[in-house]
């Protein structure tokens, strides 16, 4: 019994925006924006936290 499970999903969920500003480290996630649903992205450089592109909503990431 093979049963041919792949789980390297390509869902194309990566064509949002890019956001490189200067080589700010931005790395875009799955987590959706709770305002606007839109996806964020997630900034390294300082202080870590996720922002979304659209209505500009700012998660901090408590470490
Ligand atoms: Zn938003």
């Amino acid at each position: 019994m093979s049963k041919k499970e792949e789980k390297d999903k390509k869902t194309g969920a990566w064509n949002y925006y890019v956001v490189d500003l200067q080589k700010k480290e931005v790395k875009l996630t799955k987590k959706k924006c709770p305002r606007c649903g839109n996806f964020l992205a997630f900034h390294e450089e300082g202080r870590k936290r996720y922002y979304c592109g659209n209505c500009h909503y700012t998660e901090f990431v408590a470490t």
